[in-house]
This record gives C-alpha cells, sequence and structure tokens, in this order.
C-alpha cells in the first residue's frame, strides 16, 4: 500500500512527535467491497501529538486521491440532521453578514450542494469546489457550479482570477482531511477578500478526547484540533482566528471565523483558557487516552459477549468510516454480529471494510429481527432510532461511546 509516514508536524514542521495511540493496520475507511474475497487497502494508523504547536495528527498518509475521488460514497443530503444543520447555518451567514446577489460564496468540499443551494436560492454567486466526482456531479445537476478537484494555493489562484475573491469562504468538515494543511490555509488567504469571513468547521478534538471517540480516527481524518493548534495554523499561514463557536454536530464540532484582519471577540481567549485549564494539550493528559480506549474495548467486547451467551442477535447499524475503526480496532464482526444496515443506496449490497459483514438496507436489517442493533453511527443516533421504531424495529439498541449504553 503506498502510503507515507510523517516524521514531522504537517503544521509546525518540528519534530516533536508523540505517539499516542497505535490502532493498528486499518482498511482504509469507505472503500466498501463488492465482493467480501476482493482485496482491500490496509495502512497502520498512528495518533500521534506535536508538543511544539499542540496539534494532534496520523503519521500515515495515505494518497488523498485514493481517499476521496472513486466512488466516494458520502452524500451529504443523505442524512437529515446535516441537511438541517447546514441550511440553519447558510440562513445565518445570509442574515448576519446581509448577504446579496453582489455577493460571492465559496464552498470547499462542497460535497452534493447541500450547504450552497441556500445560498443559490437567495440570488447569492455561489462555486463550489470538491475532488469527489460523485457528489460533484449532483450538486452540478442542481445548476451548483462546482470545480472538481482539490483545494490549495494552485486552485485559489484560479479561483481568484476566473471569479474574484470571495466574500464568503465555507469549509465544513474538510480543513482536518487536507495532509497539506499550509497550502490549503495560504489558499484561503489568497482567495478571501480583504473584508471578508471565511467559515470553517471541524471536528473538536477536546469532545474526541473527553468522550472517547477514538472511531473518528482514520486516514481521511488527519488533523484534530483543538482551538490551540487551530490557531497556531491559522496564524502562521496569515490568517487571523476572530471567533469560534461550539456546535454539536459531528460528536462536538467547532466553527471557526477567520479573516485577513485582527479583530478577535472574547470566545477565543475564553476557549484558549478553558483549554489550559483542562489541561487537554499536555502529554500528562494525552498519555492516559490509549488506555482508557482499551478499557472501553473490554467494556463493550464483555456487553457484546454477555447478549450473545443469553442467545440474543444482534446487527450493526450505519456502514460509516468510523465504524470501520471502532470494529477493526475493537474486533467486532461476524463473531457477534449479522449484518450492518444502512440507509445509503450507495453502500446497500456491499460488503464492509476488514469484518466483510453484508451492508444491507434497513428493511432488510428489521426482517432479520436482531434482539439488539448496536449503532456504528452513534453521532445520529436520535434520528437512527427514531427511523428504525418508525420502520418497524421492536428490539434494544446499544449506542457504543462514551460508555455502552443499552436503550430500548
Ligand atoms: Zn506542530
Amino acid at each position: 500500500m503506498n502510503f507515507k509516514v510523517n516524521t514531522s508536524c504537517i503544521s509546525c514542521n518540528s519534530n516533536n512527535l508523540t505517539d499516542l495511540l497505535h490502532l493498528g493496520m486499518l482498511p482504509i475507511a469507505d472503500a466498501l467491497l463488492k465482493a467480501p474475497e476482493e482485496k482491500e487497502f490496509c495502512a497502520p494508523c498512528t495518533l500521534a501529538y506535536c508538543s511544539t504547536c499542540h496539534l494532534l495528527q496520523i503519521k500515515e498518509i495515505v494518497p488523498p486521491k485514493l481517499l476521496f475521488c472513486n466512488n466516494y460514497p458520502y452524500y451529504s443530503s443523505v442524512i437529515t440532521a446535516l441537511k438541517k444543520h447546514f441550511t440553519e447555518s447558510a440562513e445565518t451567514i445570509i442574515s448576519e453578514r446581509q448577504l446579496n446577489k453582489d455577493n460571492f460564496v465559496l464552498e470547499i468540499a462542497s460535497n452534493d450542494g447541500i450547504m450552497l443551494e441556500t445560498f443559490k436560492n437567495h440570488g447569492i454567486k455561489v462555486l463550489g469546489i470538491d475532488p469527489a466526482e460523485g457528489p460533484a456531479n449532483i450538486a452540478i445537476e442542481k445548476g451548483i457550479e462546482t470545480i472538481v478537484d482539490f483545494f490549495g494555493i494552485q486552485t485559489a489562484e484560479y479561483i481568484a482570477q476566473k471569479y474574484g475573491k470571495a466574500d464568503v469562504i465555507l469549509g465544513n468538515n474538510v480543513l482536518a482531511h487536507t495532509p497539506y494543511l499550509n497550502d490549503f490555509l495560504t489558499g484561503i488567504k489568497k482567495v478571501l477578500s480583504q473584508k471578508g469571513i471565511a467559515v470553517i468547521e471541524v471536528p473538536y478534538a477536546r469532545e474526541m478526547l473527553e468522550k472517547k471517540e477514538f472511531d473518528t480516527i482514520f486516514h481521511q481524518h488527519i488533523s484534530y484540533f483543538s482551538v490551540t493548534s487551530v490557531k497556531y495554523a491559522i496564524e502562521s499561514n496569515g490568517l487571523f482566528l476572530n471567533a469560534v463557536k461550539p456546535i454539536s454536530i459531528h460528536g462536538g464540532s467547532l466553527r471557526l471565523f477567520i479573516s485577513l484582519e485582527n479583530n478577535p471577540d472574547p470566545s477565543v481567549s475564553k476557549m484558549l483558557e478553558e483549554e489550559n485549564v483542562a489541561g487537554i494539550n499536555t502529554v500528562e493528559y494525552l498519555s492516559k487516552f490509549e488506555t482508557r480506549i482499551k478499557d472501553l474495548k473490554t467494556e463493550l467486547n464483555n456487553l457484546l459477549s454477555a447478549i450473545k451467551g443469553d442467545n440474543k442477535t444482534i446487527a450493526g447499524y450505519g456502514a460509516a468510516g468510523k465504524a470501520n475503526t471502532l470494529l477493526t480496532f475493537f474486533s467486532i464482526g461476524s463473531n457477534y454480529l449479522l449484518a450492518i444496515g444502512d440507509k445509503n443506496k450507495v453502500k446497500q449490497g456491499m460488503f464492509f471494510t476488514g469484518n466483510k459483514l453484508p451492508v444491507i438496507s434497513p428493511e432488510e436489517l428489521i426482517d432479520k429481527n436482531p434482539d439488539y442493533i448496536l449503532i456504528l453511527a452513534w453521532n445520529f443516533s436520535q434520528e437512527i432510532i427514531a427511523e428504525l421504531k418508525e420502520k418497524g424495529f421492536k428490539g434494544k439498541f446499544i449506542i457504543p461511546i462514551p460508555k455502552p449504553q443499552v436503550i430500548s
């Protein structure tokens, strides 16, 4: 497998990386198989900490083209909670910034155009950029102009020249995905207008650490940002972090407000101080993470094994990237689960990475009549529970994180 191991920090370039969690060999997430015997790509996955700029990061870098371009099955519009989140977020930006038809909104990793749609409906000029052809083509069919490419300095310069500078740049769940962090941030600097704003959402490392959300760690997610580490990265590329807002999406995220001018509101220093008090940027705190995750593995395996011992059956739900990490690292497959359900039709009929379990529709899963459903896409568990109950599922649910919990 063609991957590279970073020995220096992707943000500050120092060599002060300390390994925190070894996930072992992990199949590439979201690369579902057409047949169980199909060969799959695996690479080691190690979470490390940079003691110079405090960035948590994966050391093994798989080429982004392998991860995001072909058959990328992640369509934002499929997830109702995401659709609502993006629509509300877009409406807020439009009213707060008083955007109109003279403004230009650029979205990086625009996926199927779910968020840009709202701006377009208000008559605002929009442009998307996304390397995944499938979702990008759906956006284009909806009339949302989309460049099929990765974002960085080169594409930023091209966009600035052809379309002008952007009043608003959006980037949801993408900054953490790039192995070229500085190229990406300098790209934002090059295409953002002087008074413009970049609104960037990233999963929050503090939530991951405190709530043991280790399953968000996989090759697509290279950086795990705290306010401390993201501020360092932003400022070292000539930008300023002027506000930060915690939001609940993806198990806890940060919405970052970035500009070319330095004008911070109190939210930035407040969150920096909270991180200092909690000690989340210290080796002392971080070095306990691996043990906490291994304890969780024992707890979940004990629960599943007790259920099986009672002659009850269990199925999984949510064939997401995080399920790949959780099931692989916890050694959960056909030893416990009948199959994995997912409502995304692109995934149905495929086989899951690592454990080769069949991925089936929610209806087929309910037909198998499992006593328990282990919710792997736990960040959408409310939505999943409601949907499966509505479809007639009468059994119990297991939520694995932060502590295995059974819900009737
Ligand atoms: Zn660093």
